[in-house]
């Protein structure tokens, strides 16, 4: 049982690299954005009810996302998984490992790539032309959630440093290249 957090700045390529991971290892994926996004897709109460914070590059409340990964991990716990775009704050990650630990399971790793912030920018507005998402296209609400990591998701870092359970791997290069990078520390 494989746990893995990919780790990173908005638009540092966790989501490509998640789902190749997913593959190559045989683990589960799931990304918290790509979940609220389909609830808002299908018009869920739960989906409108994020709308707001995802538009205006914020995070949805602790409460909810949270119990969209029980919910899930209560019907994938087969298997490990890989965590994308999940804990984004401390709150999340204190009840995440509790969430863990009462099935006998734990993160085993955290994977931090690292991006410098222009690169981050231009990528995810190259990606909003084709993407759709409406929190890819404004150059505002790309400052906003990278201000919003650097004010609260950052520090969830420091949660798994301390647990001895972070590595960070260089995330500028290519998309096989910086696979490389993470399956490097994967098999350690
Ligand atoms: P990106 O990493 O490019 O920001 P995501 O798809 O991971 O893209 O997230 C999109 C948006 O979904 C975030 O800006 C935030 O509003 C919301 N979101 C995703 N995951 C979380 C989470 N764990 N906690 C709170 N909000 C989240």
């Amino acid at each position: 049982m494989l746990n893995i957090i990919l780790f990173g700045a908005p638009g540092c390529g966790k989501g490509t690299q998640a789902k190749r991971l997913a593959e190559h290892y045989d683990l589960y994926h799931i990304s918290t954005g790509e979940v609220i996004r389909s609830e808002i897709a299908r018009g869920t109460e739960l989906g409108k009810s994020m709308e707001g914070y995802i538009s205006r590059g914020e995070l949805a409340p602790d409460s909810i996302v949270v119990d969209m990964v029980r919910e899930y991990m209560s019907t994938h716990n087969d298997k490990g998984c890989i965590f994308d775009g999940f804990p984004r704050t401390t709150a999340q990650a204190e009840v995440f490992d509790k969430m863990l630990s009462e099935c006998g399971s734990q993160v085993d790793v955290m994977i931090y790539m690292d991006v410098p912030e222009e690169e981050l920018i231009k990528r995810i507005l190259l990606r909003g032309k084709d993407s759709g998402r409406a929190d890819d296209a404004s150059e505002d609400v790309i400052r906003n959630r990278i201000e919003v990591y650097r004010a609260q998701t950052a520090v969830v870092a420091d949660h798994y440093a301390k647990q001895n359970r972070y590595v960070g791997i260089d995330g500028f290069g290519t998309m096989d290249e910086v696979f490389a990078r993470l399956c490097e520390v994967i098999d350690k």
